[in-house]
């Protein structure tokens, strides 16, 4: 039996005095696309940013692919890093896509895709423009290596957005609202993209939504978060039909 790649073992997490995650756990195997759903400001994208390192615990642990992410140090009360070394190479097993295209505006397309590679792995620039096309021409961008993101449409933006973090070749994918600052017309290109992912690679995926329909058809798991915890947890088809609490009832019923 494989062993999980994510491991998270009761982690709590406050922003001031609002506790945001409360004694979480979870895990995720190897392969496996998980969909993140549940009333805003419930802590979704808290997690998401804490596997990406972008915000520390106050307590617990996380272990990714058999290593602890945090080593266990007290530094005013945060657990903290031992080393920044470690993270950094905790942080190249993940690619991370988020709700507001964060691509950089003054870099083509193309180069957008191909700085991380050259920077972090020190890939020679042939090689890692070569990698970069490919992964242009899988969402459809191929065609606007050379443009700016600027002159770019914002399904176009979120589809290098995913090249983008392909390209360091991570083992997990997180995908946080990718979709929810698009128009409506633009949301299906990028929905595409990323069901094509989940059928052809065999990347862990995480993904946090508000699109029911595509959590539906995206996931092997769903969670359902209300207030920092995991309310309920299943098959897409027993947590969209057929809801055991009455708490994902009711945001059910809400949203569809
Ligand atoms: P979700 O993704 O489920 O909508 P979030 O994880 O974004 O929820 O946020 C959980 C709660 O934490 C929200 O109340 C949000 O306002 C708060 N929060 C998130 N990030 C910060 C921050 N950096 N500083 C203060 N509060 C934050």
């Amino acid at each position: 039996m494989a062993s999980p790649i994510i491991k998270i073992d009761a982690i709590s997490k406050s922003f001031g005095a609002l506790k945001v995650l409360d004694d979480l756990s979870m895990q995720v195997m190897p392969g496996e696309k998980l969909a993140l759903i549940g009333p805003s400001g419930s802590g979704k994208t808290t997690i998401l940013r804490i596997l990406m390192t972008l915000e520390r615990i106050d307590g617990g642990h996380i272990e990714i692919d058999g290593e602890q992410l945090y080593h266990m140090q007290k530094n005013g009360g945060e657990l903290v890093p031992a080393d920044e070394r470690h993270l950094a190479r905790m942080r190249r097993k993940i690619g991370m896509v988020f709700q507001l295209f964060n691509l950089f505006p003054h870099k083509s397309v193309l180069d957008n895709v191909t700085l991380a590679p050259m920077l972090t792995q020190k890939m020679p620039r042939e090689a890692a423009e070569k990698r970069a096309m490919e992964l242009l021409d899988m969402v459809g961008m191929a065609d606007k290596a050379k443009n700016m993101p600027s002159q770019l449409s914002g399904g176009q933006k979120q589809r290098v957005a995913i090249a983008r973090a392909l390209a360091l070749s991570p083992r997990i994918m997180l995908f946080d609202e990718v979709t929810s600052a698009l128009d409506p017309e633009l949301v299906e290109e990028v929905l595409n993209v990323m069901r094509r992912l989940a059928e052809e690679t065999d990347m862990t995926m995480l993904l946090v939504t508000h699109e029911m329909g595509f959590a539906h058809d995206f996931a092997d798991r769903v969670l359902f978060f209300d207030r920092g915890r995991i309310v309920e947890e299943g098959a897409p088809d027993d947590i969209f039909r057929n809801p055991k609490q009455e708490r994902t009832q009711s945001f059910l019923r809400k949203i569809i």
